[in-house]
C-alpha cells in the first residue's frame, strides 16, 4: 500500500490546526501509520530539503522549519501520494484552491501550514530520513472494508 510523508510546520502547530489537518485525512479514509511530534534538528531539516540548497529562501527554511515543534507523520492509502498533495493545495497559498488546507488556512508561502511529500521517490526518501522501519505501524482497520471495495 502507498505511504506518504506528511508534516505540521511550526506555524500549523502553533495555529491549532493539528487535529483538523489530522481529521481531514482520517475522514478521507487513510490510514495514520506513523506519528512523531518533534523540534527537527537542523542537520535533519537539511537532508529533507535538501533540493532547495542554494536557492534564496532555503536559509530560511531552515530557520522556520526547526523554529518549534512539528507533527511528522506517514499516512497510507491507495493514491496517498498524489491525493495528499491535492488535500494540500498549492506551494503558494493564495493559489491554493478553497477546500485545500492552504487554501483555506494560509496566505503567505513561507507560512504554508503543511509539507507533503510529491512523489514516490521523495516518500520513499522522505520517510526513510525522518522514520525508522520499527516506527511504521501497518495495523488491519475494522473500517478498510468500509474505505476499499477490496
Ligand atoms: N518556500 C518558501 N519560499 C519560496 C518557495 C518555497 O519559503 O519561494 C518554502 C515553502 O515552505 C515550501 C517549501 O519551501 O513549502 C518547499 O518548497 P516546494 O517548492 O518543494 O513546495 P511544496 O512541495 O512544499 O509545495
Amino acid at each position: 500500500m502507498e505511504r506518504t510523508f506528511i508534516a505540521i510546520k511550526p506555524d500549523g502547530v502553533q495555529r491549532k490546526l493539528i487535529g483538523e489537518i489530522i481529521a481531514r485525512f482520517e475522514k478521507k479514509g487513510y490510514k495514520l501509520v506513523a506519528m512523531k511530534y518533534i523540534v527537527p534538528k537542523r542537520e535533519l531539516a537539511a537532508k529533507h530539503y535538501e533540493e532547495h540548497k542554494g536557492k534564496g529562501f532555503y536559509e530560511g527554511l531552515l530557520d522556520f522549519i526547526t523554529s518549534g515543534p512539528i507533527v511528522a507523520m506517514v499516512w497510507q492509502g491507495k493514491g496517498v501520494i498524489a491525493t495528499a498533495r491535492k488535500m494540500i493545495g498549492q506551494t503558494k497559498p493564495l493559489e491554493s484552491e478553497c477546500g485545500s488546507i492552504r487554501g483555506d488556512f494560509g496566505i503567505e508561502v513561507g507560512r504554508n501550514i503543511i509539507h507533503g511529500s510529491d512523489s514516490l521517490d521523495s516518500a520513499e526518501r522522505e520517510i526513510g530520513i525522518w522514520f525508522s522501519e520499527e516506527e511504521i505501524f501497518d495495523y488491519e482497520s475494522s473500517l478498510d472494508n468500509w474505505v476499499y471495495e477490496k
